[in-house]
């Protein structure tokens, strides 16, 4: 069922036992948005649990918290999972099997599928990190220090530091009310920015795998390494490389996760790729958008490329 905010408020109000949640493949939106809406329900007494079906990424270790999350671990007893930055359930599978409880959605996926007992979504904030922030106002709740380094972060992330399409005066005023209460842009952005060695080289070989399709307006990149024991470190930044290219309208970033599964990411500027997501069993934004495809890389990118031309012919482009 569809509820106001206010609404949403009010079911937190009323709950006891909380478990927030947010996607698979955890960003700074869906992390930041956890973390910042457990630090106050958590104050006022509730027994409040986050939990996430992944690890948190070392990139977002910084964020206060960060430490709190964990995988569910058989079943959990709530009255409310609140789940944030999502856009359907197949990418809360884990959390949603081992918590007994009514659903909240709370998220800003033009592709959100509805699939909660009770849903906000906004489209036009650029991250749900904005929705927690309004929330937390609707409930005349202190927003601390921490909590606006965590929901800065949330939203800058989601409109590359304000400069993507989904950043408005809304998302700005939104910034400005976190900088107030604490949050300090340049510590936040050299959090984000300090990368290890690592990575880097992960560059140099994310950078030779660069393809160029349908004459210079498909740029595609692979990145085939192993992210680690737990798939930990974030490969968020790499399909900025192939987005940037002069001419380019439709940005793809692969990476193999085995035989017989390919996750796709998508970046356009212009046409709507969260279209070519959904298309796959994905979803996302107009203008960013993932998928996972069932079939090894070769298999992958046949099919993708391919649908990402079709495509461009249909937008015009
Ligand atoms: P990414 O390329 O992983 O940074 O994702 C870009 C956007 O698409 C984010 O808003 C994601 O939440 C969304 N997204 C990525 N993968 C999926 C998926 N498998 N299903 C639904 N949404 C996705
Ligand atoms: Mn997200
Ligand atoms: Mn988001």
């Amino acid at each position: 069922m569809e509820i106001s905010l206010r609404r949403a408020a009010r079911m937190l109000v009323e709950a006891e036992k909380i478990v927030i949640t947010a996607h698979i493949h955890p960003d700074g939106d869906s992390l930041g948005s956890m973390l910042a809406l457990h630090a106050p329900l958590a104050a006022c007494g509730k027994k409040v649990t986050l939990l996430l079906d992944d690890e948190v990424p070392d990139v977002y270790r910084f964020l206060p918290g960060a430490d709190l999350i964990r995988r569910p671990q058989g079943e959990v007893a709530a009255d409310l999972l609140v789940i944030l930055d999502a856009s359907d359930a197949d990418r809360i599978v884990g959390v949603g099997e081992a918590v007994k409880a009514k659903t909240l959605n709370i998220d800003h996926h033009i592709s959100n599928t509805k699939f909660a007992d009770y849903w906000y979504i906004d489209s036009q904030a650029a991250a749900t990190g904005e929705i927690i922030l309004d929330l937390l106002h609707l409930l005349k709740l202190e927003i601390s220090k921490d909590m606006a380094v965590n929901l800065f972060t949330a939203i800058a992330t989601d409109c590359g530091f304000f400069r993507y399409a989904n950043t408005s005066s809304s998302t700005l005023r939104h910034a400005a009310d976190l900088i107030d209460r604490g949050a300090q842009p340049h510590v936040i952005a050299e959090q984000l920015e300090t990368k290890p060695l690592a990575s880097i080289m992960t560059l140099r070989s994310v950078l030779d795998s660069l393809e160029i399709h349908a004459g210079g307006r498909i740029a595609a990149v692979t990145v085939d390494i192993d992210t680690g024991e737990n798939g930990a470190e974030s490969t968020e930044g790499y399909i900025n490389y192939p987005r940037n290219i002069e001419g380019v309208e439709i940005a793809v970033m692969f990476k193999p996760v085995d035989d017989s599964a390919t996750r796709v990411s998508f970046r356009s500027r212009r046409c709507d790729v969260s279209r070519l997501a959904l298309a796959f069993g994905g979803g996302g934004h107009a203008r960013a958008s993932g998928c996972t495809v069932n079939s090894a890389l070769a298999g992958a990118k046949e099919q993708i490329l391919r649908a990402a031309e079709r495509l461009l012919a249909e937008a015009g482009l």
